[in-house]
Formats: structure tokens, sequence, C-alpha cells
């Protein structure tokens, strides 16, 4: 029997936090994206009502090397037929409503409302890569964590996340050594559209269970920015975009050693851009990035 997985995503937060007066502000998607359900069946499953086939943007390429880089396994983009539910926020999956499928191990099948959603994307190219049904915590929740989607039931299938003990250890986002990584590492604006991500990455210092305490983003507020990024024109007075995740909890969990990281996704036009990655309270080393033409 091989896996056919549904993966089934809902809008997990109901209020926003406030607006910033920055010219774009982007509320990126892993914060959006909750259930993930799977079930298991054959790999000549019919396709979804509605599917039609389609070919995936050039932006794929870039997710899919992410996806193999992440979970150390090789495979080829092009044995992967794509097909897309049109105008669909859901599709009908078995009685579930969800966004994405993998039937099998090379048919992925996307609602056209998250057909464009990186971590999602790359959710359903790591089943392809990994070929094996359900969640295996080591792929989804260690080695592409944040990389991928996987939250809720993907989360819970895959063992679900550590939770140290109320009283554990809490350490200042000043000790998790954020840090930013920019791929690929010299992006061209007519490779894979000008695709680029940028992964913001925290790790526990500690060889034990810890808690990260967050700063509120004003005082009395309910809500903390927990990953961000933002850019400028190789200014930094000149910010044109930032993008953040963010959370109502006053402290993050981590697990001995954890890392933690979260993506940010876009297509960058030629030229020289300032990148800032952060962690709550705590920045990374702005760097410089020239997308060449
Ligand atoms: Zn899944």
């Amino acid at each position: 029997m091989t896996a056919r997985l549904g993966d089934f995503l809902m809008l997990q937060r109901a209020k926003r936090p406030r607006r910033s007066s920055l010219l774009w502000l982007v509320l990126t998607s892993p914060g959006l994206i909750a259930a993930l359900v799977i079930a298991c069946s054959d790999a000549t499953a019919p396709l979804p009502t509605g599917a039609i086939a389609w070919n995936p943007p050039a932006r794929f390429a870039l997710w899919w090397q992410m996806t193999e880089s992440c979970s150390g396994r090789q495979s080829d983009l092009r044995a992967i037929r794509w097909y897309v539910v049109p105008s669909a926020t859901s599709i009908d999956f078995e009685g579930e409503k969800v966004q994405g499928v993998t039937l099998g191990t090379d048919r992925i099948v996307l609602a056209d409302a998250f057909k464009m959603n990186g971590s999602l994307v790359r959710h359903e190219m790591l089943h392809a890569l990994l070929r094996v049904g359900g969640h295996p915590r080591d792929a989804f929740l260690v080695k592409c964590d944040g990389v991928v989607a996987c939250v809720t039931t993907c989360e819970t299938d895959a063992g679900g996340r550590p939770t140290p003990a109320p009283s554990a250890p809490e350490i200042s986002p000043h000790d998790v050594a954020t840090r930013i990584e920019v791929v690929p590492r010299q992006p061209s604006a007519s490779r894979d559209d000008g695709a680029v991500a940028v992964i913001v990455s925290i790790t526990n210092p500690r060889s034990t269970s810890a808690w990260v305490r967050l700063t509120p983003q004003a005082p009395g507020d309910q809500v903390s920015h927990t990953f961000g990024v933002a850019f400028d024109y190789d200014d930094d007075k000149r910010v044109f975009t930032r993008a953040y995740d963010w959370t109502e909890e006053t402290r993050l969990p981590l697990g001995p050693n954890e890392t933690r990281r979260w993506v940010w996704d876009d297509v960058l036009p030629e030229g020289a851009y300032g990148i800032r990655g952060w962690f709550n309270s705590d920045t990374a080393q702005r760097l410089v990035v020239n997308v060449s033409p």
C-alpha cells in the first residue's frame, strides 16, 4: 500500500496584530496554516473533483531544492504531476476539506488559493520526496521544521513538539542565536522567476528544554512577534517590506538544542538589498544581497 495524503489547512488566527506604518506589511503563511489530515490508500486514487492538470511556476524549482536540502533526499521535480482545483480555497477529499493532497508519490493537487503558499507546497513536496505515508518526526518536525508547514494534525502525527515543564529554565531571545540564510546564495532575477527565500532560524543553546520569554510588541499588548524579516534598498533607512510571524503566547517552548525555522518566500528584481532577520527582540546581522540580472 502506498500512501495517499490529504493536507487540511484552516485559518488558525482570528486576530491580527496592529499594523505597522511601513509601506507593506505581510503576514506570511506559516501562521495561517493549521490542521493536516492524512489518509492511506492506493496510488491509483482518482483525482479530487474539479482538479485539472497544471504547470507549476518556475519558483517551484527553488522550493523543491529547499525541500531536498532539508530532508537530505533527492528526486527529479519533473517526475511530479501537478494539479490545481481552480477558484477553490479547499479540495473535497475523502469527506474532508483539504488545501493540498499528495496522491501516491508523484501527483500533487493544490487548492487554487494555496498554490503559491511555499510552506504548504514544500509540505507536499516532502511527502513526494520521502515516499512514505504520514509525517515522520525526523523530517517534518526536525530537519525540515519551518521549511515545510507542520502544525496541529501533522504535529500530532509527528509525535508533537517538545513541551518543557512549566518550571523549565527561561531564556531570552538574545540567547537563541538568531540567524538568516538566503537561498539561493547568489539570487538571479532571471532564474526561477527571481525566486528567493530567507530562512530565519533560532536554536536552543541548552541541552535541556527551555522557554524563550517573549517581549510583547507594546506594553500590555496581547501579541508578540516571533520570526521576522525586513528588506531595504541597500540602505537601512529605506525599508520597503517587512514580514513576520506572531503569537499570543508569552513564551515559546524549545526542546533540548532544538532549532526552529521560519521562511519568507517571494521574488526579487535585480538590485542590491539589505536583509535583516529577527526573532522577537533579537536581531540577526544585516546582510547585503545582490540579485544579479
Ligand atoms: Zn501531510
